[in-house]
């Protein structure tokens, strides 16, 4: 679908989407077909646009600094009463595992596995940034479908329609065989209002912890797919041309990097490229970090976009009250 994004009026529609949403990719994930598949800049200043837009209207401040707990206690505090735990942002988890009765049949404890590795990455604890997120495993479903299972993308509409619990701050999170040169596909918050059926992760099952994929059975692959459904863009989106990813503190970065390169610096502007990023295409064991900026970029979109609805008129109310 191509839509220019940048005629669509505020919070009135649905946002133009690449299809699939995101193409972590294996072995060719840099090759040509990878390509038709990236936001183009008027695709990514629109969905910036639209956070910043909400938040101001939610919020009426679009500092995404103010949803950092530790800069704007009256906006955060508020913001981080989501969940009612000391500001954290406790995402519930359904895994739903898809099977062909004979392959994909991932048991339990690999599912609570890569939560654990959705935790520790996202909890800073792989090397970067803590984002304040974490997860909580609330079902597990097994279904046999062997065409859901064989083409997930092509059958989402009814897997999901079949499967899917829980609102908008809820994690679906599918496992089945996604394809040879992608590993996983999600949405972006900003597409929740135009298809809220849709709204969740779906990733190879053998990217999950011990899976078969070789370098890429760390469980990053979901961590990687999240970062996409909590409101982040690759770090080479737009490769050297502005705005880029839109959270500073990622420099630009011409290409996906693949492998792990020692070190590569491919843009003119300041800093090297974020080869270690889970928003980047490098191999699992090349992953490591989201950045500070990541995380903001995160608690303000989980704010904008996820978080319970009336937590906005709240945070008004405090923030004009206090
Ligand atoms: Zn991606």
């Amino acid at each position: 679908m191509t839509v220019a994004i940048g005629s669509v009026p505020a919070m009135a529609g649905r946002i133009a989407e690449p299809e699939p949403g995101c193409v972590l990719g294996a072995a060719q994930r840099a090759v040509a077909p990878r390509d038709r598949d990236a936001l183009s800049p008027a695709q990514v200043r629109g969905m910036l646009g639209d956070l910043r837009r909400i938040l101001l209207a939610k919020f009426g401040t679009a500092d995404e600094a103010a949803f950092d707990p530790a800069r704007r206690p009256a906006v955060a505090a508020a913001a981080f009463a989501i969940n009612r735990l000391g500001g954290k942002i406790v995402i519930p988890v359904r895994f739903h595992v898809i099977t062909n009765e004979r392959l994909g049949r991932v048991p339990k404890s690999r599912v609570v596995r890569q939560v654990a590795a959705l935790n520790a990455a996202y909890g800073g604890r792989t090397g970067g940034a803590d984002t304040g997120v974490s997860f909580r495993l609330t079902s597990v479903s097994v279904t046999a479908n062997a065409r859901w299972f064989t083409r997930p993308k092509q059958n989402e509409r009814a897997m999901m329609t079949a499967l899917r619990r829980g609102g908008r701050g809820t994690l679906n999170l599918y496992s089945a065989v996604v394809g040879v040169e992608v590993l996983g596909f999600s949405t972006f918050p900003q597409w929740y209002r135009g298809r809220p059926g849709l709204d969740g992760v779906v990733v190879d099952y053998r990217s999950l912890p011990n899976g078969g994929t070789a370098h890429f059975n760390r469980g990053y692959t979901a961590v990687h797919e999240v970062g996409h459904w909590l409101g982040l863009l690759h770090t080479f989106e737009n490769g050297c041309v502005p705005p880029g990813d839109g959270v500073a503190d990622t420099p630009d970065e011409a290409a996906p990097t693949e492998g792990c390169p020692a070190g590569k610096d491919t843009c003119p502007a300041p800093g090297a490229d974020p080869a270690h990023n889970f928003m980047d295409y490098g191999n699992d064991d090349c992953m490591r970090e989201f950045t500070p900026g990541q995380a903001r970029r995160i608690r303000a979109s989980w704010a904008a976009y996820r978080a319970p609805v009336g937590l906005a008129a709240r945070t008004r109310a405090r923030t004009q009250s206090g």
